[in-house]
């Protein structure tokens, strides 16, 4: 392997070498006899093997090892075969994504293998209306390698408020099949399916976890289709990522099968619409309020580009899913600052407990 440092910078301050990576923090070094400062120069001149770097500084394999470690530990550093693709078209084309992967690769992670990672998965996106759009558009453009879309609603005037993949041309025609010729012309590379469906139940969505890697989206219609799909996708042992938003608040969620809990795990987000108290006028009011959805632009964009993020983080293993286990509320009366509120969790959950 050749070893190259990241996107950094250095300079020398008396015994010190501040190295700078994040500009929001400088990483200081103690360097009284200018070694690491030597180090960085020699790394800077292009890739290098260890046995390179052993000749070039006069240094053991063992102390050429502990430096890289050390410097691997604070994420200076990664293998130069892995900044590829192996294809200057796919590299191009990945650009942004390689250098945001950037951030997490090390010696062990190199950033293509996110891009890859993404490449491979296949994502089964429920809705293409209001957060499902960008979430189309987001996960279009991470890359990931096979989508199939479902939704059974055709291109209305109220929807370009909001969604983004349609054109006025496209009027009156499937979303979902001009979703999936979206992608197709976005790039050609993505395998897109489009299954123009309306689910009025948890058997709708049998036949459509083949395959599948994570589940994302969310329908509307029904007020349990987040409960058929967290079911579906817990005994599939898919994770599920879905959001929306009352009238103030912005939220997304996920499940990780078999580590958090899940969407049946939560009462409070199903109280019993009888219930002669606060909670279950809300539940029984909750329908009325949404007659008219106030998911602008602003806001759908929001919502599918988080629950885009978490699917890459499933997806990758960049870092740990965020919002698993949990809802994480943008909360307009407050700057859209995040609030987290975990799921309850239920030992006996019918859904997830075994
Ligand atoms: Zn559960």
């Amino acid at each position: 392997m050749r070893v190259v440092l990241k996107e950094c910078a250095w300079e020398t301050q008396d015994k010190d070498l501040h190295v700078l990576t994040d500009p929001r923090e400088v990483i200081t070094l103690a360097d009284p006899d200018g070694k690491v400062a030597a180090f960085f120069a020699e790394l800077d001149r292009g890739p290098r093997t260890v046995e390179e770097l052993c000749d070039a500084l006069d240094l053991s394999r063992d102390d050429v090892h502990d430096a890289l470690a050390g410097l691997d530990s604070l994420g200076l550093i990664e293998s130069a075969e892995g900044r590829s693709l192996g294809d200057p078209r796919l590299d191009a084309r990945h650009l942004s994504n390689l250098a945001f992967f950037g951030l997490y690769a090390g010696l062990d992670q190199p950033r293509a293998a996110f891009v890859r990672r993404l490449r491979q998965s296949h994502v089964l996106v429920l809705g293409v209306g209001g957060g499902g759009s960008s979430l189309v558009q987001n996960l279009a453009g991470l890359g990931v390698g096979r989508l199939t879309l479902v939704d059974r609603d055709d291109v209305e005037p109220r929807n370009f408020a909001r969604q983004f993949l349609y054109r006025h041309a496209d009027l009156g025609r499937s979303k979902v099949d001009r979703a999936a010729e979206w992608v197709r012309e976005y790039d050609p590379s993505i395998e897109v399916r489009a299954v123009d469906r309306w689910i009025a139940g948890p058997e709708d969505l049998e036949d459509l976890f083949d395959d599948v890697n994570l589940v994302a989206g969310g329908l509307d219609g029904h007020p349990d289709a987040a409960v058929w799909i967290n079911a579906a996708a817990v005994r599939a042992g898919i994770p599920f990522v879905a959001g929306g938003m009352t009238r103030s608040q912005i939220l997304y969620y996920s499940v990780d099968p078999g580590v958090s809990p899940c969407v049946s795990c939560d009462r409070r987000s199903r109280p019993s619409p009888e219930a002669p108290d606060t909670a279950g006028f809300v539940e029984r009011s909750r329908a009325k309020l949404m007659i008219t959805n106030a998911l602008n632009g602003p806001m759908a964009m929001q919502i599918g580009s988080l629950i885009a993020f978490e699917a890459a983080r499933y997806l990758t293993g960049c870092e740990p899913p965020f919002a698993a286990g949990r809802y994480v509320k943008l909360d307009l009366r407050n700057g859209l600052v995040p609030e987290i509120q975990p799921f309850e969790t239920d030992p006996g959950c019918q859904v997830c407990a075994t």
